[in-house]
Parts: C-alpha cells; sequence; structure tokens
C-alpha cells in the first residue's frame, strides 16, 4: 500500500495555543481549571487535558464562583463575557486570534450601521460566538446559495458579510459571488475570514485526492475543518473519502481493494494519531509512506499575558 501523506495537515496555530493555554493555566494555578466546551473538537486532547486537571463544562453556571474559566478556541458570545464577568470567575481566553478577527470585523460593520451576514453553518459553536458579539436579530446567517436568495434584508445597499473560518473555500467562493449578485453594494473583509490552516488543508487534500483510490481524514465528527476536508476529496477526485477519529475506529472493508491510501488530519487532531493509523496499515499491508507538500506553515500566536507574566 502507497499512504499518500498530505501536508500541512493536523494541529493549526491556534489549536495549539488553545491546549497550551490549558497546560498553562493548570501550571499556574493549579488544578482544576474550568474549560467552556471542548477546548478544540478532539476527543483524544480533552481527554489528556482532562487528566492533567482540566474539567470540560457546557456553560458557565457549572463552574463555582470565583475559579478560572478558559472560553476554547472556537470563541464566545457577549452574554457568555458578561456571565463570566457577573460570576466572578476569572476568565482565561482561548479564543483563536483569527476567530477574535471576525468577531471585531462583525462589530466594526455594525458601528457603521450596517446590517451583518454571516456565511456559517448553523450551531457550530464559533458561529454562535460571532453571532452573540452583536445584539440578537442583528447578524443574518446564510449557509448556502439558495439561503441567499431568500434572504431578507432591511436595506439592500447597507450590507456587510462575514463567514466562519473553516468552511469551504470553493463553497464560500460560491455564496459570496451569490450576495456580491444579489446586493451589489455589500461589504466584505479585505482579506479572507477563513483562516490559512483551513485554507491549507484544504488545498493539501485537492493535490494528493486525484492519486488517492481513498482517502481518510482523521478529526472529530463535530470538527467543521475535519468535514470540509472529507467533502474537498470527494469533490476533486476522491469519491471514497471519510472521516475516521482515530485508528481503532477505521473500517478495514471500507478499503476494499485501495491501494493507495490518501491521509490528512483536521486541524484539531493531533499528528500522534496519524502515527497510529499509518502502523495500523503497516500491522495489515506493506507500505510505503509519501508525504506530498503544498506549502509550508509558520504561523504562530502569543499567549494571553495572565499566563506569561
Ligand atoms: S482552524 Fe483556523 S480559526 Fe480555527 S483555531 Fe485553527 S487557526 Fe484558528
Amino acid at each position: 500500500m502507497r499512504v499518500v501523506l498530505a501536508q500541512p495537515r493536523g494541529f493549526c496555530a491556534g489549536v495549539e495555543r488553545a491546549i497550551e493555554i490549558v497546560e498553562r493555566a493548570i501550571e499556574k494555578f493549579g488544578p482544576p481549571v474550568y474549560v467552556r466546551h471542548e477546548i478544540v473538537h478532539n476527543r483524544h486532547v480533552v481527554e489528556s487535558l482532562r487528566a492533567k486537571g482540566a474539567i470540560f463544562v457546557e456553560e458557565l453556571d457549572e463552574i463555582p464562583e470565583g475559579k478560572i474559566a478558559i472560553f476554547s478556541a472556537h470563541g464566545v458570545s457577549k452574554a457568555v463575557e458578561g456571565a463570566a464577568r457577573e460570576r466572578g470567575l476569572m476568565v482565561v481566553d482561548a479564543t483563536c486570534p483569527l476567530v477574535s478577527k471576525v468577531h471585531t470585523e462583525g462589530r466594526r460593520y455594525a458601528s457603521q450601521g450596517r446590517e451583518v451576514i454571516l456565511i456559517g453553518h448553523a450551531g457550530h459553536p464559533e458561529v454562535i460566538g460571532t453571532m452573540g458579539q452583536l445584539p440578537t436579530g442583528a447578524v443574518l446567517l446564510v449557509e448556502d446559495v439558495a439561503q441567499v436568495e431568500r434572504l431578507q434584508v432591511g436595506d439592500p445597499s447597507n450590507l456587510a458579510y462575514a463567514t466562519q473560518t473553516t468552511l469551504s473555500v470553493d463553497d464560500t467562493t460560491g455564496i459570496v459571488a451569490a450576495l456580491r449578485h444579489r446586493f451589489p453594494a455589500i461589504q466584505g473583509p479585505k482579506m479572507e475570514d477563513i483562516c490559512y490552516a483551513t485554507t491549507n488543508r484544504q488545498a493539501a487534500v485537492k493535490a494528493i485526492a486525484g492519486r488517492c483510490d481513498a482517502l481518510v481524514v482523521i478529526g472529530a465528527p463535530n470538527s467543521s475543518n475535519s468535514m470540509r476536508l472529507v467533502e474537498v476529496a470527494a469533490n476533486y477526485g476522491c469519491t471514497r473519502s471519510r472521516l475516521v477519529q482515530r485508528a481503532a475506529d477505521m473500517d478495514w472493508q471500507w478499503l476494499g481493494d485501495a491501494r493507495r491510501l490518501g491521509i490528512t488530519a483536521g486541524a484539531s487532531a493531533p499528528e500522534l494519531l496519524v502515527d497510529e493509523l499509518i502502523a495500523a496499515c503497516r500491522e495489515r499491508y506493506d507500505v510505503t509512506v509519501e508525504e506530498v507538500r503544498t506549502t509550508d506553515e509558520n504561523v504562530v500566536f502569543k499567549l494571553p499575558r495572565q499566563l506569561v507574566a
């Protein structure tokens, strides 16, 4: 079997920062520290931080007053920020700086009196946090081109759009084009909101998909960027593509007679899960590994001041 590894894959700078924030908070303040929502969408990461002293909760009222509360990489709404202040929690914010940038953008558009349209997936924590940066009803969500056609806006000449950071680059291009076609005066960000890591991981999958008989994305079903990688693989010539959380979940029957297996990992999946899958392949096949690198990444984000002082 020939394993074709997409590079870049796996952890992005926002995920590395979020994990380091939890580890450093435990070191500095002592366990337990409370984390609102899964810090990143990966069971393995969550379990290993839990073992070190993190307690994961869904809502702030599960955190005792005065304790440390860490916001996940996906970001939170203004209401959650306010509730944390009211409860006297000491907040350490692990929101990815590229998500915070979208929050700032949305608030800036709204302060210019524009109605804001967010392109994203309903119910995803990042979308809930971004929409919650503005008062309820101030942000309209669109998920696809069909919804753009049905959109009811107040003033078509006074609109702006922003996007979730982990969308499909191709789908989003289509949705933005539909928005611009229907509302020619709409304003948008100068630089894409889809983050560098999402863009690069999709480009790497596009580069290998046509050469693979099957492609596995290591990631979690609630990880938006991982799910998009499965779709990208299918759209670029590898219809036998699927998400697998880790080697133990691999359905070897599904692989069938595939002898060129593409492997990548979503931005919240650690490299050891890739190693584990390759090792599992080696137990079954005579394996050669080839890595296809489409770009180098050197993005590093600073930690919050509370943790470096
Ligand atoms: S996927 Fe992008 S936006 Fe999300 S944490 Fe990583 S760098 Fe930040």
